[in-house]
Formats: structure tokens, C-alpha cells, sequence
């Protein structure tokens, strides 16, 4: 059984529709898949139904958080994506990036640069805006020659277009996906810069740890493993693909991902009477 849990589509940052990624998990031959959007589980419906049970979509998210200034991504599996508390904190997070990003343009164009805020969601791709995007427009209006240097003159915490933006803590996402019959997940924790951080995230609570990922090393991939065993935690993983285009392609189910995983996770949510929703 082939499975890829964590795929990107356009109600984020990626580029396929739910509905295209369904058919390129079909035409791949994937059993199970799961769309882990930014801070959206509106695609987890949309590609449920465009499966019409031909393969399985597991419910999915990934909620940015941040921990001393680190980001941590949380993925949330199995929950209910109707859930009221969900969608309202998911939204606020989402509104919060949006105003963040307009106030950061609105200081910089007091501070005589001459970008648009339409710039910058361009340079987003149609996906969620954020401080690289702002930072890429300072650069494309000649402002500053890198966007290293828009983050150091700019755009870091101190700087005149730093704008503080509302974040869950990994703790309060845990909560989130929890109270919604969800599994939650550390996303890609060999990407965390500090591996205290995911020691911090395991006492948290967290269900279970990505073990496969695009970035991990097997040797990576190895202790992860190594590590859920240890502590009786879910394993899950996925290409963290967002579409076949953009600076670093990754296609769909290009991480072997054991079949057994997705079982696993099947199993944990009947057993925690999580839900899942038709289409499988
Ligand atoms: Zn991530
Ligand atoms: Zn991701």
C-alpha cells in the first residue's frame, strides 16, 4: 500500500487543486493520501469527494506555531475539519499572516519604498504571504540588494517594518487538533534548528512524530523512528510536496512511506472515536 500524508495544494501554498492532486495520486497508484494545508482543512472535503472512494483521504493540517521565536509546524491528523473551534482558530491564524503582511508594506511604503501590497501576494504565489515575500519585493524595487539584508534593515523584530503577528504555541495547536478527535503530529523534526525543541515537543504531549520526510536522511528518518518507538508515539509521513512547480519540485509519493503507517493512524482514530469523513 502506497501512501504520501503530507501534500500541499492551492488552498495554501501549493499548486495543484485538491481535485488535481487526487488524480495524480490515482494515476501514481497511491492507496491513501492526506493534504496537510497551511492553517486550511477545506481540501481534505474537496479531495475527499473528487476520490469518490477510489482511494482514501485522511483528514490532514499543518499549523504553523512558533516556540522562542522557532517555527514548529504541527500536522494534525484524523479530526473532525467541521469542528467549530478549528475553523475559528485556523481563521484567525490566517487573517493575522494577511495583516501582518499588509501593515509590513504600508511601513515600508511610509519609509519610501515603492511596492504594492499586490506585489507581494504575487510573489507568494497565490499562497500564504509572508515576511520572504515582502522581503523579495524590497529587493525587486531595488530597495535592498538581498533579502537577507531587508530582514536585517527592515523586517526583523526591532526593525521599523517588523509587525508582531499572532501565533499558536505548539501546545495550544496540540489542544487544537486534540479537541477536535485529532492526532497531532511534529512535522519534519529534523528541520527543527534546535533538536531541544523537539525533546520540549515531547513532553508537550505530542501523538506522534513525522519520521519520513523529503529532507530527512535515512539516518534522520532512522532515529525518529528509533525515537516514537521509545516513547509509544504514532509515526506518519509524506513528500511534503506543493506541486511540480516552484524552485524545489517535489512530486507526490516520492517518499516511501510504509503502508503500515496510514493503518496505524486508521487504527489510533478508532480507538480515539476521531473521525473520518466519507470518501474512503
Ligand atoms: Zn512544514
Ligand atoms: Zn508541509
Amino acid at each position: 500500500m502506497s501512501v504520501d500524508l503530507h501534500i500541499h495544494s492551492t488552498v495554501s501554498d501549493g499548486t495543484l487543486t485538491p481535485e488535481q492532486i487526487v488524480a495524480e495520486a490515482l494515476r501514481l497508484g497511491l492507496e491513501t493520501i492526506a493534504i496537510a494545508d497551511h492553517d486550511h482543512v477545506a481540501a481534505t472535503a474537496a479531495a475527499q469527494e473528487a476520490a469518490e472512494g477510489r482511494l482514501l483521504v485522511l483528514p490532514a493540517v499543518e499549523i504553523s506555531t512558533e516556540l522562542n521565536d522557532t517555527e514548529v509546524h504541527i500536522l494534525g491528523y484524523m479530526m473532525d475539519c467541521t469542528n467549530s473551534t478549528l475553523l475559528q482558530m485556523l481563521s484567525r491564524v490566517r487573517e493575522s499572516r494577511e495583516h501582518r503582511a499588509q501593515e509590513m508594506v504600508r511601513l515600508l511604503r511610509e519609509l519610501g519604498a515603492p511596492i504594492q501590497y499586490e506585489q507581494v501576494q504575487r510573489l507568494s504565489g497565490g499562497g500564504s504571504v509572508g515576511r520572504p515575500h515582502v522581503a523579495r519585493a524590497l529587493v525587486e524595487c531595488g530597495m535592498v540588494g538581498s533579502q537577507s539584508e531587508a530582514f536585517r534593515l527592515y523586517l526583523r523584530r526591532g526593525r521599523p517594518a517588523y509587525v508582531p503577528r499572532y501565533k499558536l504555541t505548539p501546545t495550544e495547536a496540540i489542544d487544537l487538533v486534540r479537541q477536535a478527535g485529532g492526532a497531532a503530529i511534529l512535522a519534519h523534526p529534523g528541520l527543527c534548528r534546535d533538536q531541544a525543541i523537539v525533546n520540549r515537543v515531547l513532553a508537550m504531549g505530542i501523538d506522534g512524530l513525522e519520521a519520513y520526510h523529503t529532507n530527512h536522511t535515512a539516518g534522520e528518518t532512522k532515529r525518529y523512528l528509533e525515537m516514537a518507538a521509545r516513547h509509544g508515539l504514532l509515526v506518519t509521513g509524506g513528500s511534503d510536496s506543493h506541486g511540480p512547480e516552484g524552485p524545489i519540485p517535489v512530486k507526490i509519493g516520492s517518499v516511501p512511506v510504509p503502508g503500515t503507517v496510514a493503518e496505524e493512524l486508521i487504527k489510533w482514530a478508532e480507538t480515539h472515536d476521531a473521525h473520518i469523513l466519507a470518501g474512503g
